[in-house]
């Protein structure tokens, strides 16, 4: 437990998915010094419907190792994608803009979300072989319908862009922006490193860092994200989400 006037990091790794697995290792591997074993991984059972987490496979296998290492586990979505058909103009607006599709849990129904989040839940603590720490929405996007499911699953911790908190005590955790990369286009890219640039010397209490498989592709990024682990480190202890409770 850390006391009040302690200053934390919580380091994430998004994505977790056969599909990135070398990604992931590169990640985990720059992250290591920095955080160890306090980073939390965001998995996702079915990455667009065709990269699915097979219990007994070989990743499977990796995921239950880093869980019993210490690593925290979130269910991440399920497919990741967003599917959905029914947004009205204003969240229709907001997931092209910030995600190119992949808010899969903007659009969804209290009950398509809820189903979504006990089968991924389920798959997830059966290759685990413990709970999950909580549910991180793709793009750290929710609709109506998925704040209402994680109330009525009762999980523990989520988090959006500006602040972590318990659905199931309707409490706020923390807050501050987290500290993300986008490279997508050569703006986003550039105003991502210059965002980091600022935020890593922000004096908030918790200070939260994502990081995403894309990462990997520009070496000026992956740049920032040390940078911003090694300063951050200096001013604050790594810890896990589960310590703000
Ligand atoms: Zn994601």
């Amino acid at each position: 437990m850390s006391s009040a006037a302690e200053r934390l990091l919580l380091a994430s790794m998004h994505d977790v998915s056969p599909r990135f697995e070398t990604e992931v290792d590169r990640l985990l591997e720059l992250l290591e010094p920095y955080a160890g074993d306090r980073v939390a991984l965001l998995v996702v059972p079915n990455h667009w419907g065709d990269a699915p987490i097979v219990p007994g496979s070989q990743f499977a296998t990796r995921l239950r190792r880093w869980a019993e290492a210490g690593k925290e586990i979130f269910l991440h979505g399920y497919f990741h994608r967003d599917r959905g058909r029914h947004y009205t103009g204003r969240d229709r607006l907001r997931a092209r803009l910030m995600t190119a599709g992949e808010g899969e849990f903007m659009g969804l129904s209290r009950q398509e979300a809820g189903s979504r989040i006990i089968e991924g839940r389920a798959l997830l603590e059966d290759v685990i072989g413990r709970q999950v720490d909580g549910f991180i929405a793709p793009a750290w996007l929710y609709g109506q319908g998925a704040r209402a499911a994680l109330r009525d699953c009762g999980i523990p911790i989520a988090e959006d862009h500006l602040r972590v908190w318990s659905p199931a005590t309707a409490t706020e955790l923390a807050r501050g922006p987290v500290i993300t990369w986008a490279s997508r286009t050569p703006l986003r890219l550039a105003s991502s490193l210059a965002a980091a640039a600022v935020l890593r010397h922000a004096p908030m209490r918790v200070l939260r860092i994502g990081v995403h498989p894309p990462d990997c592709r520009h070496p000026a990024l992956l740049g920032s994200i040390e940078r911003t682990f090694a300063t951050a480190r200096r001013a604050r202890r790594a810890a896990a989400y589960a310590d703000l409770m």
